[in-house]
């Protein structure tokens, strides 16, 4: 049995069986023949477009039960739980609303044909999420792939699976048919490359960090599955003198310390003019060192711990590596003293000031609470500090000059740029990263299509011989 554990104290709070490789292979099996030859690909988009709204009730009715037990296994704070979950029905209802819009495509082919392009589901879909928002990423993936007709075999991070095991069983409990959504519990690596490899499979979905997708991509590569991959950025948050300095700096704060860090789009790398540094980072300072760390379930904390014991311990290296390339640490750096925090995998809000863009703690994803500063002085070289990072998920400027910051936003090479602002997504609108930040798109339109095939039907309504090939014997034909 797996213990999982409250990072916040270390309790046992639920223990699971992990899937055996035989178990995760008979998972596929059952999405296979559910999909081959189930009732499932009979629903018609209204049914299931019902069932996803269904599910999105259920989601309404136990939201403060899903939000209690995500802040438990995560150790985020019962508020960030709660818009979690809030979020996730609107993924399930956007998806509801798609499954039922006709997609297909009249292609105008000239008289006696009749050409269209329909979309189909692709088949049986992996999902495999990360620890960090597993209700959200679980839900990203799973409204999408049944709004277009798939069967999935959902594989929760082992480190934090509880809310997508409710959410298995909501939606079952919403009447879909058995064999549609499977779950497998269990370590990334003892089953993860079963479902990846498997020839039954279609398309994995995968969100979590660099080197497992790419394990994920060479493991599907001998059957040629579709993939699509989130892995994750190192995301710049570009501040220029002209910003509201006010708004600025609490999304600075925001968009790097919530959930301690361990967020994709994180805005872990402040770059700012050198004119407004001193002020701008001073003042970043004197907030991070009044976050207050705490349990996720207490109304009062503002950040909770990191999640594991495993991840603290990266976190601390990525420091200590800060130092030692001569980063200038400017507070945090280390655990807190409260001994009321001791038994919790908690780690102080970090700011590195000095940093250079050859650092490791500027080039590598930590995961966690840790703000480097860069300084700029040319709009040209911040944008070339923005886009110098093997990622590219997500970023952000901030200044009043809106023709400044709509010439930057072009330029910066990340899947999401706000302007004004740092962190948030919509559902209908593509979610996703350029370069080392993976393939394909979440959320929006886009999302939906990962989960589709285009299937061109072309028909003749005239059909007439071409006589392409003699049809009598040709005196010139090589017999002759
Ligand atoms: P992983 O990439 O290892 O985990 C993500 C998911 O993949 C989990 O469900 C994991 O299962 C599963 N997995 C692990 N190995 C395999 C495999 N060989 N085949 C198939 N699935 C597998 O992330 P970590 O938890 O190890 O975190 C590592 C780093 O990744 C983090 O420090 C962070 O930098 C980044 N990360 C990025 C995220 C993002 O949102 N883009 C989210 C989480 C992490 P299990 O957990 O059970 O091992």
């Amino acid at each position: 049995m797996r213990e999982i554990i409250n990072p916040f104290n270390q309790a046992v709070i639920a223990k699971l069986a992990d899937a055996t490789p035989a178990e995760a292979r008979a998972a596929v099996r059952a999405a296979r023949v559910a999909f081959d030859s189930g009732e499932w690909p009979q629903w018609t988009p209204e049914e299931r477009a019902a069932l996803l709204t269904r599910v999105a009730d259920l989601l309404v009715h136990d939201r403060s039960d899903l939000a209690r037990w995500e802040t438990v296994d995560t150790g985020k704070t019962l508020a960030e739980s709660e818009i979690d979950v809030d979020d996730v029905v609107s993924v399930f209802r956007y998806y509801a609303g798609l499954a039922v819009r006709d997609h297909t495509r009249a292609v105008d082919a000239g008289p006696g044909v009749v050409s269209r392009v329909v979309y189909e589901p692709v088949g049986v879909c992996v999902l495999i999420t990360p620890w960090n928002y597993p209700l959200l990423q679980a839900s990203w993936k799973i409204a999408p792939a049944l709004a277009a007709g798939n069967t999935v075999v959902v594989k929760p991070s082992e480190v934090t699976p509880l809310t997508t095991v409710r959410l298995v069983e909501l939606i079952e409990r919403a009447g879909v048919p058995a064999g549609v959504v499977n779950l497998v519990l269990g370590a990334g690596p003892e089953v993860g490359p079963v479902l990846t490899s498997a020839p039954e499979v279609d398309l994995v979905s995968f969100t979590g960090g660099l080197a497992t997708g790419r394990a994920i991509m060479r493991s599907a590569a001998d059957t040629v599955k579709k993939i699509a991959l989130e892995l994750g950025g190192k995301n710049p948050n570009i501040v220029f003198p002209d910003a509201d300095f006010e708004a600025a700096v609490d999304h600075a704060l925001t968009g790097v310390f919530l959930h301690a860090g361990q967020v994709c789009s994180a805005g872990t790398r402040l770059i700012v003019h050198a004119d407004l540094h001193d002020e701008f980072v001073a003042e970043l300072v004197r907030r991070a060192e009044k976050i207050r760390l705490g349990n996720g379930l207490a109304p009062d904390s503002r950040s909770g711990p990191l999640v594991s014991a495993e991840h603290r311990a990266k976190v601390e290296r990525h420091v200590a590596a800060g130092i030692a390339e001569g980063a200038t640490l400017l507070t945090g750096g280390r655990r807190p003293d409260a001994p009321e925090l001791r038994a919790g995998f908690f780690y102080l809000p970090t700011i590195f000031d000095d940093c250079r863009r050859d650092m490791s703690i500027v080039r590598e994803e930590t995961f966690g609470p840790i703000l480097t500063v860069e300084t700029f002085t040319t709009e040209d070289e911040a944008v070339e500090l923005g886009n110098d990072t093997e990622y590219g998920l997500a970023g952000a400027v901030w200044t009043g000059d809106r023709a400044r910051a709509r010439r930057v936003a072009s330029r910066l090479r990340h899947g999401t740029v706000w302007i004004n602002d740092f962190g948030p997504y919509l559902p209908q609108a593509e979610w996703g990263g350029f370069k080392h930040s993976g393939t394909g798109r979440e959320l929006g339109p886009t999302g939906l299509a990962e989960y589709q095939e285009a299937k061109h039907i072309y028909e003749n309504t005239a059909p007439r011989p071409e006589n392409w090939f003699a049809t009598e014997d040709d005196p010139s034909g090589p017999e002759s």
